[in-house]
């Protein structure tokens, strides 16, 4: 068709080149000079650069790419922390693209809002599901592990090879002998109670993950009895002060670093404490660049300036602490009722009232009979040394865990924090006095601080800063640690279907003691001139921690799902060599063949984020939204539920043909009947399909009653209630969810033996170790250079996403260690160089990047890169070991026990040391 017969189109494209050339030509002529302005009148009028071009078929397949007969709202489940609402495209049954849902429903036109939400990795999923990593069927390993010889099985091969094999270690060696290992229901829990209700109904050993990954921290179940408790991300934007400590949520919190940049409109300052100039440091308005792993000193020595300049909140600090109770100094414990009266009580406790100049039981303990800590016009003494009489008749002087913490702070001199940390003291000053009277302000907390061997000691150093401050409990406000989307809230309902015979029936783990014990990996360091061997049977012996299997058994068989433990396992390769080649059996439940599969011997192909029925929530935010089927499961992969369903089957059908009797485990005096395990797994047959766990759940928490799997495909749905039993606010309308309003304005006792947020920690282990009030210990002494620094990343998710395509090519596609350009000279080292990072454990060959931010003494990997993904030799975790601190171990003190991911010894990695060297390759 001619340009004539068509006036009313636009330019064609040749009148357009036309008028490009002319265009410039005029641009060229002489006296369109740059003082003279071009005349564009050509470029004017109707203008379409394609109005007869000829083959004009191409624009409709181009537009089909954005075409779509389906969308379905689903998420992500790789422990992201983001929880982000996404819709699904789907062509002809073909997932196509994602992109952000964007209906979060606002809290309140005073706070930003959580739309659109995502990140990169979230963005390129649909790839990653069709990408060659993903495993499409049933495989059987058949040369050594981690050689990569696979044969094909069926369903029904496989799922017969490892039902056999789970029987025959119950009836053989016991129960316990079969281990579990998942991670994080909040980020699929149906997925998660798939596994969780196999694990119950066999006995088998359900392995911690949270307190592993050292994501836990600790000060928090010590100090106020929860295992973490944060402020939704929206809460962000009411402070007024926000400290990132440890924490680059520029890169690791990016659906919702905004509030905390938006923040700085809304009045706050925001200051960054980190070791290297990082993503989140440009933001700040005062950057600290601290010296690894001093983060306490600092800590303790502003609250000694707190102190000093009178900057602390007395009346918060006398109703919600612990620091005017009563210590008697000679023992060093707190003065208790049994000390006072014959018969009296451990756990009722006491402070000095001002007006009534005598000792009176603090309201709210865990022996008081009050259940609130309202003082009745009671004054209690911060200061000062008290007379009282002991049961005996004798006089005993007493004085206040304040007194105590004072002389313990006279250590931390502002010159000596300063050259400890590498600041400058005026600048610490500074931080104290904007600390103190920026109201409110918060400390946003990450692994950087926390990952380290001492992270109980710091978090307290830093709780203790906001509650100085009485800043905890309110918007705005507090210490908020995010590591990990550990927090599932509708955790009623997750608990019945995870272990539907109650938690007490199951045989729980912590895994960095369960990984120590059943290695070769051994601290060599001692506590106090003890082992840690030592204190790992003093432990166990007392009944503090369990230590599955019992009498000197070994594990035999380790299920894997939904995570990728040998990836993240302190001490990889001697794990690999001791435990890991112990196990008799290992199974891995994967959408892709990541490190743990590899190093399988059964690996069953499970469904991705979009091809299954579940729910996501996160600390990050107080919303409900579904993972939804796109398309069916690719290939022969099936759902976790499906396949834990299939394999419950499969396990009644074994049991049946081989008439096992009922199995009677003693430890619960439970008769476990596995021929009838598919019936009691589906709840009796009431929850056979993943959308009725769904369900279940949501039917059984008190945040999502009256809520049902359609409603939330629809949109995601603000939580309506918190369930007193597991929060420590209420879902108010219009207002952020911030913890501990309970405390701060109903006088609810804190979940702690004092009823208060507590800081004394008087066990015997605490006050031998020297850890009974915060206090700063240096990092475990290693003799080598450079810290070994290996945080969260921009580009993956731990080890999700680490090989997809589009993310290698936002980096050097490859492992690379960072390193300060001095420390680079000293070497010798360019950049690019092939290293060998070493140390007394093992070592590992990659890339070197020099890079000005990093700090000098230190050398960083960001984590989670798999063995295979290109070092030449071992792997990041190659350079660590496990180490257990002896504190974490202690039990049955108060607030203090054992709780699967609550409480337990965490698998810390920062305190490990290595030198570089050019490598030979
Ligand atoms: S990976 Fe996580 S943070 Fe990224 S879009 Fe998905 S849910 Fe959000």
């Amino acid at each position: 068709m001619s340009d004539e017969k068509q006036p009313q189109k636009p330019n064609s494209r040749r009148t357009f080149l036309q008028t490009a050339a002319l265009t410039a030509a005029a641009l060229a002529l002489p006296g369109c000079s740059r003082n003279q302005k071009p005349v564009l009148s050509t470029l004017t009028g109707d203008f379409d650069p394609l109005r007869s071009y000829p083959y004009r078929g191409w624009e409709d397949f181009y537009r089909k790419i954005w075409t779509w007969d389906k969308v379905v709202r689903s998420t992500h489940s790789a422990n992201c922390t983001g929880s982000c609402s996404w819709k699904v495209y789907v062509r002809n049954g073909v997932m196509v693209r994602e992109e952000q849902a964007a209906d979060y429903p606002r809290i309140s036109a005073d706070l930003p809002d959580y739309n659109p939400r995502g990140c990169q990795k979230g963005g390129c999923f649909t790839e990653y599901v069709y990408s060659p990593q993903r495993l499409r069927y049933p495989l059987i390993r058949t040369g050594v592990r981690g050689e990569g010889k696979w044969r094909r099985a069926t369903w029904d091969e496989a799922l017969t090879l490892v039902a056999e094999k789970l029987l025959d270690n119950i009836y053989d060696y016991g129960p316990d002998t079969n281990s579990f290992f998942s991670v994080i229901p909040a980020m699929s829990p149906v997925s998660f109670c798939a596994g969780s209700r196999l694990a119950h109904y066999i006995g088998g050993v359900f392995l911690s993950f949270y307190d592993w990954y050292c994501d836990l921290p600790p000060g928090e179940p010590l100090t106020w009895g929860v295992q973490t408790e944060s402020c939704e991300c929206a809460d962000w934007f009411n402070s007024k002060y926000i400290v990132l400590w440890g924490s680059n949520i520029s890169q690791t919190r990016i659906p919702d670093a905004h509030f905390a940049y938006e923040a700085r409109y809304n009045g706050a300052k925001v200051v960054c404490i980190s070791p290297d100039y990082n993503s989140s440091a440009i933001h700040s308005d005062l950057y600290f660049r601290i010296n690894p792993g001093t983060d306490g000193v600092l800590a303790l020595g502003v609250a000694k300036l707190l102190i000093d300049q009178n900057l602390i909140d007395a009346p918060y600090v006398k109703e919600q602490t612990d620091l005017p109770l009563l210590v008697i100094p000679g023992t060093k414990r707190f003065l208790r009722e049994s000390d006072l009266t014959k018969g009296g009580k451990e756990d009722v406790f006491y402070f000095w009232d001002s007006k009534q100049q005598r000792a009176v039981p603090t309201p709210g303990s865990m022996g008081s009979d009050k259940k609130t800590i309202q003082l009745d016009g009671a004054d209690p003494a911060l200061s000062g040394t008290f007379q009282v009489q002991l049961a005996d008749g004798k006089s005993a002087e007493v004085t206040t865990v304040f007194e105590l913490l004072k002389k313990e702070l006279a250590g931390y001199e502002l010159d000596g924090v300063a050259a400890r940390t590498g600041l400058p003291a005026h600048e610490i000053e500074l931080f104290a006095q904007e600390l103190g009277t920026r109201k409110p302000a918060m400390i946003i907390h990450g692994a950087g601080t926390n990952h380290w061997f001492h992270n109980d000691l710091s978090n307290r150093a830093l709780i203790l800063l906001v509650a100085l401050t009485g800043n905890t409990g309110k918007n705005g406000g507090g210490f908020n640690h995010y590591v990990g989307q550990e927090r599932i809230w509708p955790e009623q309902g997750f608990f019945k279907l995870a272990f539907p015979e109650t938690r007490k029936k199951q045989r729980f783990q912590n895994t960095t003691l369960w990984s120590y014990v059943h290695s070769t990996n051994k601290d060599p360091h001692l506590y106090n001139g003890k082992t840690i061997e030592w204190y790992i049977q003093e432990s166990v012996k007392n009944g503090w921690m369990p230590l599955w299997p019992k009498n000197g058994k070994k594990p035999r068989a380790f299920i894997v799902w939904r995570a990728n433990y040998l990836n993240q396992a302190k001490g990889n390769e001697i794990l690999e060599s001791s435990l890991w080649k112990d196990l008799d059996l290992i199974v891995d439940i994967n959408y892709r063949m990541d490190t743990t599969a590899l190093y399988s011997d059964v690996v069953l192909p499970a469904a991705s984020y979009y091809e299954k029925v579940d729910i996501n929530s996160t600390d990050c935010h107080s919303y409900i939204h579904p993972f939804g089927k796109a398309c069916e499961p690719l290939f022969e992969s099936k759902t976790d539920w499906d396949i834990f369903h299939a394999l419950a089957e499969k396990m009644s059908e074994v049991a049946t043909k081989k008439g096992l009797k009922p199995f009677h485990d003693e430890v619960f005096d439970w008769n476990r009947d596995f021929t009838q395990l598919a019936h009691d797994w589906t709840g009796k047959g009431t929850i056979q399909s993943d959308e009725q766990a769904v369900d279940f759940i949501l039917g059984n928490a008190e945040e999502t009653r009256g809520m049902t799997y359609k409603q939330i495909q629809e949109k995601p749905k603000r939580f309506i209630q918190t369930d007193p039993e597991s929060w420590n606010s209420d879902i108010q309308e219009g207002v952020a969810y911030t913890p501990f309003k309970h405390q701060l304005e109903k006088k609810r006792p804190w979940r702690t033996l004092t009823g208060r947020q507590q800081f004394y920690i008087d066990h015997p282990w605490y006050i031998e170790l020297g850890e009974a009030l915060p206090t700063f210990k240096e990092p475990i002494e290693e003799k080598y250079p450079l810290y070994w620094n290996t945080p969260h990343g921009r580009w993956s998710i731990h080890s999700t996403w680490r090989d997809h395509r589009a993310m290698l090519r936002l980096q050097r596609g490859g492992p690379i260690v960072y390193m300060h350009p001095d420390d680079a000279r000293k070497r010798g080292l360019q950049d690019n160089d092939w290293v060998r990072i070493h140390n007394e454990v093992g070592h590992c060959v990659c890339r070197l990047q020099i890079l000005p931010g990093e700090k000098p003494g230190r050398v960083t990997m960001y984590h989670g890169w798999e063995k295979y993904l290109g070092f030449k030799e071992g792997g990041w975790q190659s350079l660590t070991y496990i180490k257990i601190k002896p504190t974490q171990l202690v039990g049955k003190y108060g607030h203090v026990n054992f709780r699967l991911n609550y409480w337990g010894p965490t698998g810390n990695n920062r305190d490990t040391k290595v030198e570089v060297e050019k490598a030979k390759v």
